[in-house]
C-alpha cells in the first residue's frame, strides 16, 4: 500500500496510522489541507474490506472537507477519520476513548465530527479524551442538528440558481421536483411551500410524501417518474449519483440544485449537463449550510460566543452560500466551463492562497 503514490493522494497535509491493540483500535487520520485552519471532518466507522480502501477513503474525503469549507468562505481546513471495523460490532467505549486519545495527540490540527457508523453518542465518548470535538452540542439554534442549515443553504442556492438561470427574483409559482423528503428535504419543501413554489416530491418512505400531500399541498410523484417532470428545477435530497447515464436523457429541468452529496454519478455527467444547458448548482457549495452550522457550534463552545450572534450570524454565513454560487455561475457562463469545474478553481484560489499553516496550541500537542 502506498501514501505519497497511491492515485488519492492529493498534495495532503498530514496522514495518521493509529492502532491500539488492546480496544482493537485500527484508524486513519488524513489532513488535506490546514491553509484556512484547523482541519474539520467527519469520523466514519465501516468495515473496509481493505486498508487500502479505508485509505482511499480518507484520502479521498478529507480533501472534499478543504474544497468544502473553503467555498463556504469557513476558516477551516479539509480533513476526515477513518475507524477500520464494523460499528454495530466493533465498537465499544475503549475503542471510542483510544480514538479520543489519537485525536487529542494531533493538538487540535483536526476536529472530528459525526459521520456514517458514528453516532452523536460516541463523540460525546470520543469527546471524554479530547478537546477537538464538534456537533455534539446541544444548546445551539437548532439542538446540534445541522440539518436544518443545510436546509436552509439549499434554499439559498435554488433561489439563487432561478435567478441566474431564469432571471426570477421569487420563486411564487416556480416548479420543484423534490426527490427525498427526509431531514433536510422535508425542512427544503417547507421553504420552498412557504416562498409559493409549486412541488412535487418523492420518497420511498410513503408517510413522508403524505405529510408532504398533507401539509404543503406537494404533488405525490412515484419514483424514477421524478426525473422527466416538466419542473423548473429538480432537487436530489435522497441518496448520491442521481445524475446518471440513465436520468439524464429524462431531465426536463432548467436546473439541479439539492442536498445529496455526489450527485453526478462521474464527471463526465457534470459536462453533459453544461452541454445541454441545465444549470447545476455543485452539490458541496450547495450543501454546505451543516459544516456552517458545525463551526459556528464550536466557536460557541470556544469563545462563548453568545446564541443570539451565533444564530445572525450562522445565517448571514449560510446566506453567503448564494454569493458564492452567483460568483460560480457568471463564471461558468464567461469561461463556457461546466459549474462543478468552476467551484473546485474558485476553492483552489481560496485555501491555496491562503498559505498560512495552521499551527497547533503547543501547551496542548
Ligand atoms: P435522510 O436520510 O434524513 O433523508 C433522505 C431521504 O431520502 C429519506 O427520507 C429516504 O427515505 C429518501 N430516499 C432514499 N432513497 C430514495 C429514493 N431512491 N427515492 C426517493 N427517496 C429516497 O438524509 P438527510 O440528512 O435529509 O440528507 C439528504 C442528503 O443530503 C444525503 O445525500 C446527505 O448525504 C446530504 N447531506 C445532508 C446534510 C445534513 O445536514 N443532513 C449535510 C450535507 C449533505
Amino acid at each position: 500500500m502506498s501514501v505519497f503514490s497511491h492515485s488519492e493522494f492529493d498534495d495532503h497535509q498530514q496522514v495518521a496510522f493509529f492502532n491500539d491493540g488492546a480496544s482493537g483500535l485500527k484508524a486513519i487520520i488524513a489532513v488535506h489541507n490546514t491553509n484556512l485552519g484547523p482541519a474539520l471532518g467527519g469520523c466514519r466507522m465501516w468495515p473496509y474490506e481493505s486498508e487500502d480502501e479505508a485509505l482511499t477513503d480518507v484520502l479521498r474525503l478529507s480533501r472534499g472537507m478543504t474544497y468544502k469549507s473553503a467555498l463556504a468562505n469557513l476558516s477551516l481546513g479539509g480533513g476526515k477519520a477513518v475507524i477500520i471495523g464494523d460499528p454495530a460490532r466493533d465498537k465499544s467505549d475503549a475503542l471510542l476513548h483510544a480514538m479520543g486519545d489519537f485525536i487529542q495527540g494531533l493538538g487540535g490540527r483536526y476536529i472530528t465530527a459525526e459521520d456514517s457508523g458514528t453516532s452523536v453518542a460516541d463523540l460525546l465518548k470520543i469527546g471524554e479524551k479530547t478537546d477537538f470535538v464538534s456537533g455534539i452540542d446541544k444548546v445551539s439554534a437548532h439542538g446540534g442538528d445541522p440539518s436544518p442549515s443545510t436546509a436552509y443553504g439549499v434554499f439559498v442556492s435554488l433561489r439563487e440558481a432561478v435567478y441566474h438561470k431564469l432571471g426570477r427574483t421569487d420563486l411564487n409559482g416556480v416548479k420543484v421536483a423534490v426527490q427525498g423528503l427526509g431531514n433536510v428535504g422535508y425542512r427544503l419543501a417547507e421553504q420552498l411551500s412557504d416562498a409559493g413554489a409549486e412541488l412535487y416530491v418523492t420518497d420511498i418512505i410513503q408517510a413522508n410524501v403524505d405529510r408532504a400531500v398533507r401539509e404543503l399541498n406537494a404533488i405525490a410523484v412515484k419514483g424514477d417518474q421524478i426525473f422527466s417532470l416538466d419542473v423548473d428545477v429538480f432537487a436530489p435530497c435522497a441518496l448520491g449519483a442521481a445524475i446518471n447515464d440513465q436520468t439524464i436523457p429524462q431531465l426536463r429541468a432548467a436546473i439541479v440544485a439539492g442536498a445529496a452529496n455526489n450527485q453526478l454519478a462521474t464527471a463526465k455527467h457534470g459536462y453533459q449537463l453544461h452541454q445541454r444547458g441545465i444549470l447545476y448548482a455543485p452539490d458541496y457549495v450547495v450543501n454546505a449550510g451543516g459544516i456552517v452550522d458545525v463551526f459556528y457550534q464550536r466557536k460557541m463552545l470556544e469563545e462563548g460566543y453568545g446564541l443570539d450572534n451565533y444564530a445572525a450570524d450562522l445565517d448571514a454565513k449560510v446566506e453567503g452560500i448564494g454569493a458564492t454560487l452567483r460568483e460560480i455561475f457568471v463564471r461558468s457562463d464567461r469561461e463556457n466551463v461546466p459549474t462543478f469545474v468552476i467551484a473546485d478553481q474558485v476553492a483552489e484560489e481560496r485555501f491555496a492562497g491562503a498559505n498560512s499553516l495552521y499551527q497547533p496550541d503547543p501547551a496542548v500537542a
